[in-house]
């Protein structure tokens, strides 16, 4: 582990001075941070401890849930009002990592860890998204988990996050604080495709902190889905977060579909989203809506069988939700 220096500012202010110099970078769980340092993946000469910041504080809203940024997964999943009237937040929560990285992560960390490549991970490797015009040791080599859509020839690698899935199928609001003040931004603008720049993975200006994300509570019916290899502590081979309203005689008024593990950031379809409004949620239709979401997909080498795994994934969910 190479050395650096370490504060834990008790203001924004601070935190935000303090983060505007070259080389600073914020921790808060530090789940993932501590180890992609330890592992030479990412250097930096001064640590920022947000862990004093007042952002710690779950509340509830006239429209739904604001969830500080250094809430903990835990905490948010055990919540009463987000157990209430997000439950779809609460499941998601409760399928990502283990209890111990839930009681240490926190709603903004999750939102910001990287990408679970393993070319990425091992600082040997030609990556572009560590080291920009290095190269993507994953377009040829082994790409089993990578990307079947969004990706592009600089980058294929898939975001890891469940909670950012489950929020834009929920279409939530980020907030942030920057030396140029506070904005707020959607949940589907967070997030940027690789194109020919993969390691500008957020709409964040450099310096800038996620103080906040406002979760609004839809009334739809939900359920998450992860697919992974082992039931333990494991990421997404491909997950679906799925939402619907229905009317009169079952038919689908509303539908929110998301998507992990297929795609660069956390993917909503509003192609297969249009295949089930105004019908029954029968198998014809849920069919349709695979259909239509794999429509764009360009599967590498090894992850062909992601096209009809998340197919799959969306009909049993959905099928849980008749
Ligand atoms: Fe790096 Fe992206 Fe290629 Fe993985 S897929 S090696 S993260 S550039």
């Amino acid at each position: 582990m190479q050395n650096f220096a370490y504060r834990a500012p008790a203001s924004t202010t601070d935190a935000l001075r303090l983060g505007t110099g070259t080389g600073a970078r914020y921790i808060a769980g530090g789940t993932d941070l501590l180890n992609l340092m330890k592992d030479g993946v990412q250097r930096h000469d001064l640590i920022i401890d947000l862990n004093r910041l007042p952002l710690h504080d779950i509340t509830p809203t006239t429209t739904g849930v604001r969830l500080g940024a250094l809430a903990r997964m835990a905490d948010v999943a055990a919540h009463p009002q987000v157990r209430r009237r997000l439950p779809l937040l609460a499941e998601t929560l409760l399928a990502g990592a283990s209890p111990q990285v839930r009681n240490a992560a926190t709603i903004g960390g999750n939102l910001l860890q990287r990408t679970r490549c393993w070319y990425f991970r091992d600082a040997s490797m030609p990556c572009n998204k560590r080291e920009p015009g290095s190269g993507c040791a994953a377009q040829h080599g082994q790409n089993r988990w990578h990307a079947i859509i969004g990706g592009s020839a600089h980058c294929i690698a898939v975001h890891p996050s469940d909670l950012a899935v489950a929020l834009t199928a929920l279409d939530a609001t980020v907030h942030t604080l920057g030396s140029g003040g506070a904005r707020t931004i959607g949940i589907r603008d967070f997030y940027r495709l690789p194109g020919d720049t993969p390691q500008v993975e957020t709409a964040l200006r450099s310096g800038e902190l996620i103080t906040a994300v406002d979760v609004p509570s839809t009334g739809l019916t939900g359920r998450y889905l992860k697919v992974r290899d082992r039931a333990t502590f494991e990421f997404a081979v491909v997950s679906v977060a799925a939402l619907i309203r229905t009317g009169g005689g079952g038919v689908v008024r509303e539908a929110r579909l998301a998507f992990g593990g297929i795609a660069p950031v956390p993917w909503r379809s509003a192609e297969a989203e249009r295949q089930l409004i105004g019908r029954r949620l029968d198998d014809a239709a849920i069919e349709a809506a695979g259909r239509a979401l794999t429509l764009p997909a360009a599967p590498r080498e090894h992850n062909a069988f992601k096209v009809p795994l998340v197919r799959r994934a969306l009909a049993t969910a959905l099928g849980g939700l008749r």
